[in-house]
């Protein structure tokens, strides 16, 4: 993105400049919003879970999409251990029918 307007000022559109932030603005606010947001942590690590009930069928919806895919940690904000019990968890589920492999289209 920012490589995409030092190009455009290069090619001399100053007249446009005006209502657009400068690159170091924009910069500057990147960063802005990367302070303001915060860092997502693994729920299941700050409540310390060390196992996750395949039975519990509220939390496993919370990891599959409507479609019943499995959500990627990086949405969720699950991490590496807690996403393989979390795919282990609805692996259970699915085979006793808690938690579907798939949804079709009715
Ligand atoms: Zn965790």
């Amino acid at each position: 993105m920012a490589n995409d307007y030092s190009d455009r000022r290069r090619m001399g559109g100053d007249d446009e400049a005006g209502d657009r932030l400068g690159a170091a603005e924009v910069a500057a606010e990147n960063i802005a919003w990367r302070k303001r947001s915060k860092r997502r942590v693994c729920k299941f690590c700050v409540e310390k879970v060390a196992t996750i009930d395949y039975k519990d069928v509220n939390l496993l919806r919370y990891f599959l999409s409507d479609r019943g895919k499995i959500v990627p940690p990086r949405v969720t904000g699950a991490c590496a251990k807690h996403q393989r019990m979390i795919r282990t968890a609805i692996a259970r589920g699915r085979m006793i029918a808690l938690v579907p492999f798939t949804t079709t289209g009715s």
